[in-house]
């Protein structure tokens, strides 16, 4: 079951396998929250200077590939070690400028998962969204943008 402890598990060995060198300057914390159709995660820094990495609730339902949940948060720690949210000093004005999360992520090993979860986020995601929609209403989707944001 996809709860917070499993979670922080897969928080923590994504940061030891993938970011060994990223030294974690400050507390940070992992959890699900919203229920966002055009958002997989953000980053943000708590009044307590705690930093704290939110994966999307939706992300629960077993249909959305663990690799996705795994970019996700690998996308978050990029934001940590560039300064967004984090005690680091800022290496860029933007947190996405010049595409700099999405190099860091390919250079780090997950090139082909990027090319993934761009496919997937086209063909799959959509589909669950639309049946989380009919099932119980708790999801409106109108129409997906193909430009839209994945990742705050
Ligand atoms: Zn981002």
């Amino acid at each position: 079951m996809r709860d917070e402890e499993w979670l922080a598990t897969l928080f923590y060995e994504v940061w030891d396998r993938k970011f060994s060198d990223v030294k974690k300057r400050n507390n940070v914390l992992v959890r699900w929250k919203g229920r966002w159709k055009n958002k997989f995660g953000h980053i943000k820094r708590l009044k307590n200077k705690d930093t704290e990495i939110v994966v999307n609730s939706l992300f629960k339902d077993e249909r959305v590939p663990k690799e996705v949940i795994e970019l996700t948060i690998a996308h978050e720690i990029v934001h940590y070690m560039h300064g967004f949210n984090s005690p680091y000093e800022k290496r860029f004005r933007y947190p996405h400028q010049g595409g700099v999360v999405e190099r860091e992520l390919r250079n780090r090993g997950y090139n082909e998962l990027v090319n993934f979860e761009k496919s997937w986020s086209k063909s799959e995601w959509p589909k669950i969204l639309g049946e989380r929609n009919n099932r119980d209403g708790v999801v409106r989707v109108k129409q997906l943008r193909s430009s839209f944001r994945l990742f705050l």
